[in-house]
């Protein structure tokens, strides 16, 4: 008997400390290993630049950071953003994307949608149940995180939906600059699971951008990493119609070539595309060719350039500078912004509190005060300005 019992405590605990080591070890590691940089903060930024950076209003187009399960609102030693370090960094205007599913073996150039990844990560984070067979749940679930954010941030983190949100951000902000908003996007249409009435949730939970893919083709459309590549289906254009007439904003990052040219035949909208490279400074999958880069710019539109190294080819502040000088040049400085893919599942030069070192490689290559002011984030917030 005493044998049986000790067996049963034994079992017992060992299934306590998997647990736990399931539910609080497991996340924290996963978002710290997927979320690096490669060179560590403090950065060393010259008093000038420093000065001028602080003069801007940034804002950037693309953070996966609530994937992660990590509290925002606490300053994190891992990571690339939370919103101490947004704040610290003088950023007005954060994008949140929210992604509910990935495949296994996920790469750049061909994806199914057999399998999933986030499931596993949502069970380790205590997701709620129902978001574990829901993608449409996952991404009500996010946002959900991040309104409770928001609600707790004591005013400091505010949820944008419309213009006149940011027009009042913007206007509390010139008294205080320790604020800081979001706006909620969607990464893949996947998350709609082929029901229009899923996109009204959506724009009811907070969503304004609507991501149509990721990566592997879905109801709406091809990704770049599908495997068939198609472009926009049936149901997509009425997605589309929808999101347009509710004032919801697409992205057309991570979509295929014919996707693309078929959303930019029928937009009543400038499209963005949040998070890219350019052909033109690294041939990839997925990166912007000229001819696209001039289609998305001539809808009024407007491209994020990435800072991971498969979207510029390099891993330093300086390639990123190249990337965005050649969209630049072909787009024309309106419609260029920062795309990071902060939190991405990359490993990025720096993370949000290296911001500032943008500034001289910008210079270097050509930049005038006035662009920079547009690149870092006037122009996201005028582009938003006239389209939320
Ligand atoms: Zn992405």
């Amino acid at each position: 008997m005493n044998q049986i019992k000790k067996i049963f405590f034994f079992v017992l605990g060992l299934l306590l400390v998997s647990i736990t080591l399931f539910r609080f070890i497991v996340p924290p590691w996963i978002a710290w290993d997927k979320n690096r940089v490669e060179f560590s903060p403090p950065y060393s930024i010259s008093t000038e630049s420093q000065q001028f950076y602080h003069s801007l209003t940034i804002a950037d187009l693309h953070a996966d950071t609530l994937l992660w399960g990590r509290n925002i609102l606490n300053r994190s030693s891992f990571g690339h953003i939370d919103v101490p370090r947004l704040i610290d960094t003088n950023v007005a205007l954060q994008v949140f994307s929210v992604v509910t599913k990935t495949p296994k073996g996920l790469n750049i150039k061909s994806n199914n949608d057999k399998s999933d990844n986030i499931t596993l990560l949502a069970l380790a984070q205590g997701w709620p149940w129902k978001s574990l067979g829901s993608l449409n749940e996952r991404a009500l679930y996010q946002a959900q995180q991040l309104k409770v954010f928001a609600d707790e941030s004591g005013g400091q983190l505010t949820i944008i939906k419309s213009r006149e949100d940011l027009e009042n951000h913007l206007s509390l902000r010139k008294q205080n600059n320790s604020l800081v908003a979001g706006i909620l996007s969607l990464e893949g249409a996947h998350a709609l699971e082929g029901d229009l009435q899923n996109l009204t949730k959506l724009y009811d939970a907070g969503y304004r951008l609507i991501g149509l893919t990721h990566f592997f083709d879905n109801e709406v459309g091809g990704s770049a990493h599908g495997l068939d590549k198609n472009g926009l289906t049936e149901f997509g254009r009425k997605v589309i119609e929808q999101a347009q007439n509710n004032h919801m904003l697409i992205d057309l990052s991570h979509a295929s070539s014919k996707l693309i040219s078929d959303v930019i035949n029928i937009t009543t909208q400038p499209v963005i595309v949040s998070h890219t490279g350019v052909k033109g400074t690294c041939d990839r999958s997925r990166n912007l060719t000229d001819e696209q880069i001039r289609t998305v710019a001539a809808t009024g539109g407007l491209i994020g350039i990435g800072f991971w190294p498969i979207a510029v080819c390099g891993k330093t502040v300086k390639d990123i500078a190249r990337a965005a000088r050649y969209a630049k040049d072909i787009a024309g400085i309106e419609h260029i912004a920062l795309g990071s893919d902060f939190d991405g599942a990359v490993s990025l030069p720096f993370d949000v509190t290296g911001l500032p070192l943008l500034i001289e490689v910008l210079q270097k290559e050509g930049f005038s005060e006035r662009e920079i002011r547009l690149f870092m984030g006037e122009n996201i917030v005028n582009f938003f300005m006239k389209t939320l």
